[in-house]
């Protein structure tokens, strides 16, 4: 067998799986707060309405439409299941290790599979703008990309520490026709009681969350678009692992160990619940290790009803959090940077399904693991995706102590063309 394997794009799954029947208790439902008006009554003032209709389902397997498969075939999908010869040699681990290629995206990242499909249940259903918060920025430029090749509008409110340096990031979005604010901004109440006391604020995620909300139920025509931690958001990226499942059959190989990083539950969800589904439905065994950040070890929080964004706009969700409105630092992997872990991750890890691993803040050992992996593999990560490679060496190293043979899946869920700035200032190189 050759390092790679890929599908026919006729093979890319044209149903999401949906795991919330399968899970082992109920997924607990979104709430009220006690006082104020009520969240989830205005919810389908705020979200698209085939997304609200997903993120409730009961049905295991839900369809693509064929608008969408036709704009993932655009996108490039499918994309490949590489393994990591190189890498296993340089690291002398017994283990077999696998790589996702997320990174054959046309914006650098995974995203760009609930951005498409977001974007085209929203103009099915006649809205003219979406709006939307960014942090890393990947979000931003995903739904900027998708809002493009669905002819919609799109407006983003762009965390301001990092909308300050990712001077390339803001020109992407922008090529794509996208209005771009750094947030807190003047142009939302929510925005604009921040920033009138302080013009620098470094803004938030949930403060940005605050801001698109608002924007978008101002306006009949814009709707709200979440890159992340929804029920429906992690179905939509469900096409990963599908994909890596098939793969892994032609390979003639299962994994023993799934790995991602972990902000908010879409990259990790996308990749690792098709298999967790086996591990639910048939009895396979799998250890599923979360990788995050010690600046946001959301899933080291505790498991309770939180909110999802700065100004309580949202319903509560049941999730492990580190509280809505807590300060977390900046760091180069900034698209981990979340206060709350995706509900039905959060469930999973509360039943035992789910380990986790935080990686320092100075990110030294992530990055120096990202650059093992470039002189081996040859593909630049994304400083999110470093994490995912960071624990699957890790790993593979505790397989060289034990000469244990696993396999190890990980998903590359972005390439990092666009932070190199990241690197360099990590690593130290020129
Ligand atoms: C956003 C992002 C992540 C994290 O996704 P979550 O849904 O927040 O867990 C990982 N990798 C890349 C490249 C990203 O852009």
């Amino acid at each position: 067998m050759r390092d790679m394997v890929n599908l026919r794009h006729d093979e890319v799954p044209s149903r999401w799986y949906n795991i919330i029947p399968d899970l082992p208790v109920p997924l607990p439902p979104p709430l009220d707060p006690d006082h104020g008006p009520s969240r989830i009554g205005n919810l389908p003032n705020l979200m698209i309405g085939e997304c609200l209709k997903q993120e409730f389902s009961q049905e295991n397997w839900i369809d693509v439409p064929g608008g969408v498969m036709d704009l993932f075939a655009k996108a490039g999908r499918p994309r490949p299941l590489f393994r990591a010869t190189n890498l296993e040699k340089r690291l002398e681990t017994p283990a077999r290790l696998y790589y996702k290629g997320e990174f054959y995206s046309p914006t650098g990242s995974h995203k760009v599979n609930t951005a498409l499909a977001q974007c085209w249940y929203a103009k099915q259903q006649g809205f003219k703008r979406v709006t939307t918060e960014t942090g890393a920025g990947q979000w931003g430029t995903a739904l900027a990309y998708a809002a493009a090749v669905t002819g919609l509008k799109c407006t983003v409110y762009w965390v301001r520490s990092v909308y300050n340096w990712k001077k390339d990031r803001l020109s992407f979005m922008k090529l794509f026709g996208a209005e771009v604010y750094a947030s807190p901004s003047p142009r939302t109440d929510v925005g604009r009681s921040l920033y009138d006391k302080n013009p620098n604020h470094v803004g938030s995620l949930g403060i940005a969350i605050s801001e698109g909300l608002e924007d978008s139920q101002k306006d009949p025509a814009a709707t709200y678009s979440l890159g992340s931690v929804l029920n429906h958001v992690l179905m939509h990226q469900t096409v990963i692992g599908l994909e890596t499942q098939k793969q892994f059959e032609i390979f003639g190989d299962y994994p023993d160990v799934v790995v991602s990083c972990l902000g908010g539950g879409s990259n990790f969800g996308g990749f690792a619940l098709p298999f967790m589904g086996d591990v639910l439905k048939k009895g396979k065994k799998i250890k599923f290790i979360a990788a995050q950040s010690q600046v946001a070890p959301n899933l080291q929080g505790t498991y309770q009803y939180d909110f999802a964004d700065y100004a309580e706009m949202t319903p509560l969700l049941k999730m492990y959090t580190l509280g809505h409105k807590s300060d977390m630092e900046p760091i180069k992997g900034d698209g981990l940077r979340y206060h709350g872990c995706s509900p039905i991750i959060s469930l999973l890890r509360n039943e035992g399904y789910i380990d986790t691993v935080a990686y320092p803040k100075d990110e030294k050992h992530v990055f120096e693991n990202a650059r093992l992996f470039m002189e081996t593999e040859g593909w630049l990560p994304a400083p999110e995706s470093a994490y995912s490679i960071c624990a699957a060496i890790d790993e593979a190293l505790k397989c060289r102590e034990s000469g244990e043979k696993k396999t190890i899946a990980f998903n590359i869920s972005g390439h990092g063309f666009l932070d190199i700035p990241g690197y360099r200032a990590v690593l130290g190189v020129e």
